[in-house]
């Protein structure tokens, strides 16, 4: 109880607490289901690049032993390994309506993965991107050893999280500029036509630079969440700027939320969430840890706009009908999209 004595302050704050305290809590009535989903997925994609990057390895050896090994067929899906070659491509593609003749399949998978990004935002990066899950696993382990992950200050992420839109501006400004001729000469001179065996050499071959830059891009990623992607990755940023044309969002519904800021203190991203009614930042990436700790039915969801229904029917479940979107209908878009 408020006495006459307590000073303006307490009183906002303890009025404060009153009026959250008033929200009733409606506990979902489904477990949520987007982790164990969106896991299963990113460990598919990874098992799928292992298989790439081992017979891609056979292949290439095939060739450099003149022929005395196993011969294996070259999978067309290491192109997405090749992230500016599949960009140069698209271009290519745009302008001539041409296929074009070296690595096809890295124009195929960029597009594809653009295509994700206006359909379900940036799930590229939290549910394929292999280096997205691997990063995601360092922080993790990071959060089991020490109890907990670094922030980096305020006055520091921003400038740090640009680097990544100025990394993304100059390999567009790169494929922009050229004009088609000069983007084909590159790509079918012998480095364009070996740019995937060039990238298997620099693991294959890592030299003590090389591996001084892995090491302390791992070592920073156990300590600061998804330090690669946040920061520097600029495929990450490409997907992020086309991510906020997407109708589909993380949206929260006041009347059902309860304000307990658990979704903010979950997200890797360190978005303020309980803040918003939806999530337009491109650095949002549908990983939905948000919507996975949400305890109130109906208040958090990766959803379409909500549906305008009347006031006698304005419940929380009526505006969400159809418009949330399940993490298995997520992973089944997915699969639709890269396998179509
Ligand atoms: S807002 Fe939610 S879905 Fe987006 S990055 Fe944060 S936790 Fe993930
Ligand atoms: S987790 Fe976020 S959206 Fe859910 S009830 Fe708490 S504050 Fe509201």
């Amino acid at each position: 109880m408020l006495t006459r004595a307590a000073s303006p302050v307490a009183v906002v704050a303890a009025e404060r607490g009153q009026a959250k305290q008033k929200k009733p809590l409606v506990r979902r009535l489904v477990q949520d289901r987007s982790q164990p989903v969106r896991h299963a997925v990113q460990f598919a994609f990874v098992a799928l690049n292992v298989w790439l990057a081992l017979e891609f390895l056979l292949w290439a050896r095939y060739f450099e032993s003149g022929g005395r090994t196993r011969y294996f067929e070259r999978p067309a899906g290491v192109d997405g390994w090749l992230p500016i070659a599949g960009l140069m491509n698209l271009k290519y593609f745009l302008v001539t309506h041409q296929v074009p003749a070296i690595h096809p399949a890295a124009m195929v998978l960029a597009a594809v993965f653009l295509i994700s990004s206006l359909l379900l935002k940036k799930t590229f990066c939290s549910w394929l991107c292999p280096v997205g899950t691997v990063s995601e696993y360092l922080w993790k382990l990071g959060r089991k050893l020490f109890r907990r992950n670094f922030t980096v200050p305020r006055w520091l992420d921003i400038p740090l999280r640009s680097l990544k839109y100025i990394l993304m501006a100059f390999f567009i400004y790169i494929v922009v500029s050229l004009s088609v001729e000069a983007l084909n000469d590159f790509l079918v001179a012998p480095f364009g036509i070996i740019a995937d065996v060039k990238m298997l050499n620099f693991f294959r071959e890592i030299g003590i630079t090389g591996l001084a830059v892995l090491g302390s891009l791992v070592v920073l990623s156990v300590f600061i969440q998804n330090f690669w992607c946040r920061f520097l990755c600029p495929y990450g940023a490409l997907m992020g700027l086309v991510s906020t044309l997407s109708p589909v969002r993380i949206r929260r519904d006041a009347q059902a939320c309860i304000d307990c800021g658990k979704c903010s203190k979950a997200c890797p991203s360190s978005l303020p969430i309980d803040r918003l009614v939806q999530i337009r930042s491109a650095e949002c990436t549908s990983c939905m840890e948000c919507v996975a700790v949400c305890p109130a039915e109906n208040a958090l969801q990766l959803a379409l706009p909500p549906r305008r229904v009347p006031s006698e029917a304005g419940t929380a479940a009526a505006r969400w009908r159809n418009r949330s979107l399940q993490p298995q209908l997520v992973a089944a878009v997915l699969a639709l999209v890269f396998s179509g």
